[in-house]
């Protein structure tokens, strides 16, 4: 895609110079003019630590407005990057759903956007759909490589791992997964969507860039474990690509897989969740995982939900109340 066939300029205007050697904080200002604020903006937080010509990494967290081990790594790395230690360009943007992200949300609360779901974006659209069409038109074209933080958010809770997509470009699929062995995280996925359009990834993708992504905890807070499994994820991701010098320091990984829509098991009752295996467990196919108590009376019997396949236990819903058509687990296959 090409700057050309899209309809409109941004209105983000970057208030760094991408161009500029040294270490830059800044903004992406876009304007957004609303009751309290006539010729306001949206000011999301923006650094971009350059040295010479070398590649490009474009490093987001906070595309889930309530998922933290990204911003907090990314801060603390836009902090305390020195640029004499870098080859080539490092864009650090800790929340990319600004609005969402202010109000620890998933989505943004101006135009209940989810910025996974926005790509590749509109330049004439909603305040998320500005914020996607800008990363789609001016921050990817720049990149080589691209990591982006997920969590669980409030939601979910995850087995802390890092992933990359099976691909149609099997070269530009080796690239991702190699870069994932790198940031080596405890668990290492070949990942499978199962809502694949409007996705960042998949606007990463179609740009033939090298993509990685994470899922590392969730509950909407982040642990010491899953911060310091970001925050060295970060740095090896970037010693890989050899912005910084120095070879990847590699832990342990165990990859595991989600090879079919087999992976998820939905709740089909409102209720309380009883888990019945904890992340990381071995289940097997037809295991009960977890049961659905009705909380309206004593008495009923609470509706079973079985593991599809067998595996281990990957993610599973935080909140102890579950609605009808809420992920209630994930398994993963172990390889
Ligand atoms: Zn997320």
């Amino acid at each position: 895609m090409t700057s050309a066939n899209l309809p409109a300029p941004s209105p983000i205007t970057p208030t760094v110079d991408f161009d500029r050697n040294g270490v830059q904080h800044g903004f992406l200002r876009l304007p957004y003019s609303r009751d309290d604020s006539a010729w306001g903006s949206v000011m999301i937080p923006i650094a971009v630590i350059r040295n010479g010509n070398g590649p490009t990494a474009l490093l987001t967290g906070g595309n889930h407005g309530d998922e933290y081990e990204g911003p907090i790594a990314l801060s603390d790395l836009a902090r305390t990057l020195d640029p004499k230690d870098v080859n080539g360009t490092v864009i650090i943007i800790p929340a990319m759903n600004y609005p969402a992200f202010r109000a620890g949300t998933r989505t943004s609360p101006i135009d209940k956007g989810n910025m996974n779901r926005s790509f590749p974006g509109r330049p004439d659209g909603t305040v998320t759909q500005k914020i996607a069409d800008y990363f789609t038109r001016e921050l990817l074209p720049r990149a080589d490589v691209v990591l982006d933080f997920h969590s669980g958010g409030k939601t979910l809770d995850f087995l802390p791992f890092a992933a990359a997509h099976i691909l149609p470009d099997k070269a530009q699929e080796a690239r991702g997964f190699d870069a994932v062995k790198a940031f080596s995280a405890p668990w290492s996925m070949r990942m499978l969507e199962i809502d694949a359009v409007g996705m960042y990834d998949t606007t990463v993708e179609e740009l033939g860039k090298t993509f990685v992504t994470t899922e590392l905890g969730g509950g909407g807070t982040a642990s010491a474990e899953t911060i310091r499994i970001a925050k060295r994820g970060v740095s090896n991701f970037l010693r890989h690509t050899g912005i910084l010098s120095g070879d990847a320091e590699l832990h342990e990984t165990r990859w595991i897989d989600m090879p079919s829509a087999d992976c998820f098991s939905f709740a089909e009752d409102a209720g309380m969740i009883e888990t019945m295996a904890d992340l990381g467990d071995r289940v097997i196919a037809g295991q009960v995982i977890a049961r659905i108590y009705p909380i309206g009376r004593t008495g009923a019997a609470p509706a079973e939900i079985k593991a599809r396949l067998s595996g281990i236990l990957a993610a599973r819903h935080f909140p102890g109340l579950v609605s009808a058509g809420d992920c209630a687990a994930v398994v993963a296959v172990l390889e």
